[in-house]
């Protein structure tokens, strides 16, 4: 059974490093629960196409060492997810940000996962897993609508989606551990 891992908000609280973006470059400031889509802080700090990539490439490219893991304990978690399947992280990058996302499992003992990079905005189920853990709401619908398992980390941008047999929440990664063990999801 082939698992893909998100990173952003997943594993990694990416959106800490985007309230300091906005802090320093608009001098507003705002809070995560605030964040209803994934369109919303563009929208509210009226950011332009360049001020966005500028963006996401200060997080991963210059703050990755910054960016803290969504949980506690969340080496032997995801190590634990990796025994239960065969996993990857799946995640968007250019190379730069790609560099500070590897540096950034290096840091948390993640190196032996292997990192696969999609282009921004691509939704992920045409790619070749079985399970998809996820916080980004279109990819979960797509995942669930080709018939695969999307576990859907709770986040307040993907409140509201209608839970089914393959499209379920979780709150956080033992959650994720429990729900495939439970479905005898083997290597
Ligand atoms: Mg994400």
């Amino acid at each position: 059974m082939r698992i893909s891992l998100d990173m952003d908000s997943v594993i990694a609280e990416s959106v800490l490093p985007t309230v300091k973006w906005i802090q320093e470059n608009k001098g507003q400031t705002f809070e995560v629960s605030q964040v209803s889509s994934w369109d919303w802080i563009q929208d509210t700090f009226k950011l332009t196409l360049p001020e966005v990539l500028d963006m996401y490439g200060k997080i991963w490219g210059g703050w990755w060492n910054e960016v803290p893991p969504t949980e506690e304990d969340i080496t032997s978690k995801v190590q634990k997810l990796n025994t239960i399947g065969d996993m990857m992280i799946v995640t968007s990058a250019n190379p730069e940000q790609a560099t500070g996302k590897l540096k950034w499992m290096k840091k948390w003992g993640l190196q032996n996962i292997p990192l696969v990079i999609v282009p921004y905005n691509a939704t992920k189920e045409a790619l070749l897993f079985d399970v998809y853990i996820d916080d980004r709401a279109q990819t979960c619908l797509e995942v669930a609508k080709v018939g695969k398992l999307a576990l859907v980390y709770r986040q307040p941008w993907n409140a509201g989606l209608e839970e089914s047999s393959n499209l379920i929440y979780i709150k956080d990664l033992n959650e994720a551990i429990k729900q495939l063990e439970e479905r005898g999801v083997s290597c």
